[in-house]
């Protein structure tokens, strides 16, 4: 005769999907809005990732990394071997035990790391489909809207860098659609020229007053001391963080500039520190693990322990905000999520459904799973391969 947990584990064993197909897309020349005063950039390409269950149900996601390697990674490597062991959507920690048994104990680059991430989102999407709640809910729940900012004003396809004058106009011109915090990036000339990048961010402030929250973004381009001497030059302009400024986000260099600024220093994890290194050597004030890059929803939860455990605020600064929000929106720590302007006009050009900034805020998907579907024939029309 069967006993309770007999009975529970026969009815698990039941229930229990496989995940049976797994297809990457590579999407290019996809049309896309420019930006508001800009010709340039009039397309976008996209890694879509669609992963289905033995029960018919499918999961979507997307990677943060575009890079030709993680189409072969996963079509050649990752794809076949998930597959072959029938590996369950629900056992988000086992899966990537199934490409090395220490894989968090041995990194194993940024591309794999990303192909993985996707598995995991899509998996996560499953998830939500399955139980018929949204991702946000799985991950906690906390909250159902993020405050958003905006980042604008990043030159694409060749252009050439925005000049104080058009940084202005546009910062004017999506302060009066009502956005409340815009983040603008740094250190992209040539040179990096901390005397320029001020005379820029001044012309944002002048553009917007003081009602509208600036933010500042280095992506990796600066030494220490032009991180040092632009913050210095912007302490007046009310900034509210600088992320990433410095090569590598070299923690020791990070604190470093943190002892000598009031504006918050933000960094992610990445390749070569992780976000422990940043945290123990307290060189950031907010932590922005990305979760389409860094392992997906199961390893952004860890990130955002981490950070609760060290008393920093968790935050989101790339392109991926839209899969980002239900982290957020998930955890007690969720804080502000990025819509970059470039990256979230894929996304609207992509997917039937995206939120949008209201009055500072997303309000997040409460469909099951991402709420992130595909627009009908966008695959057949744009797929290279
Ligand atoms: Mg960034």
């Amino acid at each position: 005769m069967l006993n309770q947990t007999m009975l529970y584990e026969t009815k698990v064993l039941e229930s229990r999907q496989k995940i049976v197909r797994i297809e990457l897309h590579n999407l290019r020349n996809i049309p896309i809005t420019p930006p508001p005063y800009r010709d340039l950039p009039k397309t976008e390409g996209a890694l879509l990732l669609e992963v289905e269950t033995s029960d018919g149900i499918v999961g979507w996601s997307t990677s943060g990394y575009t890079h030709h390697v993680v189409v072969d990674l996963i079509n050649k490597y990752i794809a076949p071997r998930i597959i072959e062991q029938g590996a369950d959507p629900f056992r988000t920690e086992r899966i990537p035990m199934l490409f090395d048994r220490h894989t968090y104990e041995r990194p194993l680059g940024r591309a794999l790391i990303s192909a993985l991430a996707m598995i995991d989102i899509a998996c996560w999407d499953i998830k939500g489909k399955t139980l018929g709640k949204p991702v946000h809910h799985l991950l906690g729940g906390a909250r159902d809207r993020v405050p958003v900012y905006v980042t604008h004003g990043a030159a694409y396809d060749g252009a050439p860098v925005y000049t104080a004058k058009e940084l202005a106009a546009e910062a004017k011109h999506l302060a009066d659609l009502g956005v409340t915090h815009l983040k603008n990036t740094v250190g992209r000339q040539a040179v990096p020229d901390p005397y320029d990048d001020y005379n820029r961010m001044a012309a944002m402030r002048e553009a917007v007053g003081p009602n509208v929250r600036l933010s500042m973004d280095g992506n990796l381009r600066m030494s220490l001391p032009d991180a040092v001497k632009l913050c210095t030059l912007c302490e007046e302009l009310d900034i509210s963080f600088i992320e990433e400024p410095i090569h590598y986000n070299e923690p020791a260099n990070l604190a470093h500039l943190r002892s000598r600024t009031s504006i918050r220093v933000a960094a992610a994890e990445n390749e070569k520190f992780s976000a422990k290194d940043l945290l123990c050597a307290g060189a950031i004030d907010i932590l922005q693990p990305n979760v389409n890059n860094d392992g997906g929803f199961t390893a952004g939860l860890r990130s955002a322990n981490l950070a609760r455990a060290f008393n920093v605020a968790l935050g989101h600064g790339n392109g991926n905000g839209p899969h980002n929000i239900a982290l957020h929106a998930g955890v007690a720590n969720g804080g502000l999520v990025e819509y970059h302007f470039h990256k979230w006009m894929a996304y609207n050009a992509i997917f039937k459904e995206v939120p949008q900034p209201d009055e500072g805020y997303l309000n997040v998907s409460q469909e099951p799973g991402l709420g992130l579907e595909p627009k009908d024939g966008l695959i057949q029309e744009f797929k290279v391969s």
